[in-house]
């Protein structure tokens, strides 16, 4: 199997590390879209969240915890932070191990998601939470 992020884990892979632990590890991303923005990967290779051990994605999400905690107390001026998560190509996901973007905000840095908020009625959001809720007993 060829994946990038396991290169980078085990050390085959240059890295700009930021945290490393038994379970996680912290890089900064090569094509930062926000000045900081990086990266947290759980150790042990899950293409996608359905791949992902629960307990891995707890440790995926308490490092970026702790990674923005670092990021608002640092040096450089952050003044906000974005986690984002792609799963699935069509969701923009291009390396296929699971990875929390972290990305450093601060007023006018041109980083922003596209999109059109829609106004659906309350029987819409009903039904969507009806379908969902069934998708989840049936688990
Ligand atoms: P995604 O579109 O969510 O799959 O994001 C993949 C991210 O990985 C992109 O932001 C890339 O810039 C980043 N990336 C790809 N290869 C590397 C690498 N070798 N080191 C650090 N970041 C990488
Ligand atoms: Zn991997």
């Amino acid at each position: 199997m060829n994946c990038i992020f396991c290169d980078i884990i085990a050390g085959r892979a240059d890295a700009s590390i930021v945290h490393e632990d038994d379970d996680v590890m912290a890089f900064m991303d090569i094509r930062p879209w926000t000045s900081g923005h990086l990266l947290v990967v759980p150790k042990r290779h899950a293409a996608n969240l359905s791949e992902l051990d629960p307990a891995d994605g707890e440790k995926v999400f308490a490092a970026g915890q702790k990674v923005a905690r670092a990021l608002r107390g640092g040096s450089a001026p952050v003044e906000g932070v974005n986690f984002f998560l792609a799963d699935g190509a069509v969701a923009g996901q291009e390396v296929f191990h699971v990875h929390l973007h972290v990305l450093p905000r601060t007023r006018g840095d041109g980083f922003g998601l596209r999109g059109v908020p829609r106004s659906p009625s309350r029987e819409d959001l009903d039904g969507a939470a009806e379908r969902i809720r069934a998708s989840l007993v049936s688990e």
